[in-house]
């Protein structure tokens, strides 16, 4: 239980001495963090005056139907307001993040504040001393779980109205593929179970997060597949990469390979799976694995990242060829090292 009455009571005080409170969420948006933040932005609107989302860059378009989406303000692309609603603010929260290196360019914005702090993020290792109150747990699948727990600890659940219970079920989804990641628990479905009792269309959420391909987008998860996949069968391993070129080819917007990764892995005798991307000049990798096999190691050994251990992210600075050889150099020793998690 990581929502324990003195923790609650520290959160109660902290939000009724802050006049101007300030939700901020990891970079490169997904499902948890816009999910969650929307959720949190909802509920505290309802008993705070003055309440803003930033984040440090936009969410893909297949969020932009959530409700209140229009409320989160881009660091990247209205820097003056964001620069001036972190001075302002008095209580910042940090959502889906473990560490200030997490939210970009905002971690000087963030560090330079005076505003008090709270953490809530199910991330591993976070990070020590960059906020006053941290409600940390690993163990839950999202981020948006532990925001309907803090409602349900502050008994609030009568106060899930449309917007909450929307931005919830999205976060719950996005990051447990569709309620099938071992971190889902029967309190995950009973919150699902809840929400869809208090009248959420689950399948239109499902549908506006899932069905709004365009062509460019499947043609460049088939060019991905056909021409760019490499598995490594002895391994148990499979890869995909994808240059600035290639992607540039199939015109690919923002949010275009999320889950490609997850495709490499769903291979018969794959049980990790790599994604090379190219992006702003440096080689983004997304790290996913089954089972015990903790590809945060590799992530955060070798290639500057970390997160979960079956879904981490790290990245190389310098060409793709390389990040690749390195990775390949790499890989023997991590399955030779982890031989027990890959029978
Ligand atoms: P993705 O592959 O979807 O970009 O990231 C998967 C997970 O890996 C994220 O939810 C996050 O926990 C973690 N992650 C991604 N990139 C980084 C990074 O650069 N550093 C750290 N510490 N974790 C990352
Ligand atoms: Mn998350």
């Amino acid at each position: 239980m990581i929502f324990t009455t003195e923790k609650i009571n520290q959160f109660n005080a902290l939000l009724t001495n802050a006049k101007k409170v300030v939700i901020t969420a990891h970079k490169s948006p997904d499902g948890d963090s816009i999910g969650s933040s929307l959720a949190l932005f909802h509920y505290l609107s309802k008993e705070h005056g003055d309440v803003s989302i930033c984040h440090p860059d936009k969410a893909p378009h297949f969020l932009h139907w959530m409700l209140g989406f229009d409320e989160v303000i881009a660091h990247q692309e209205n820097e003056a307001q964001v620069t001036q609603l972190m001075q302002d603010a008095d209580l910042i929260f940090c959502l889906d993040y473990n560490s200030p290196g997490r939210i970009g360019k905002m971690d000087d914005l963030l560090a330079k504040s005076t505003a008090k702090k709270i953490m809530i993020d199910h991330h591993r290792d976070p990070a020590e001393g960059f906020v006053d109150l941290m409600f940390s747990d690993p163990q839950t699948c999202s981020t948006a779980q532990l925001i309907y727990e803090l409602m349900e600890a502050r008994n609030d659940l009568d106060k899930i109205d449309r917007e909450t219970s929307e931005a919830i079920y999205t976060g719950l989804i996005t990051d447990t593929g569709s309620f099938r990641f071992s971190s889902v628990t029967p309190k995950t479905h009973e919150i699902a179970a809840h929400l869809i009792s208090n009248g959420l269309h689950h399948s239109t959420i499902h549908e506006n997060i899932f069905d709004t391909n365009t062509e460019n987008r499947i043609k460049l998860t088939s060019f991905a597949l056909l021409e760019k996949l490499v598995v490594v069968r002895d391994l148990q391993t499979a890869y995909i990469s994808l240059t600035q070129a290639e992607q540039t080819r199939f015109d690919a917007q923002k949010g275009d390979t999320e889950g490609l990764v997850n495709q490499a892995l769903s291979l018969a005798g794959v049980k990790m799976a790599i994604f090379f991307k190219e992006s702003d000049g440096i080689i983004k990798i997304s790290f996913r694995s089954v089972a015990t096999i903790p590809v945060n190691d590799l992530a955060r050994n070798h290639f500057q990242g970390g997160g979960h251990r079956n879904a981490s992210g790290g990245k190389f600075v310098g060409k793709m060829d390389d990040a690749i050889s390195k990775f390949v150099t790499i890989l023997p020793n991590f399955v030779e090292e982890n031989k027990s998690h890959f029978e």
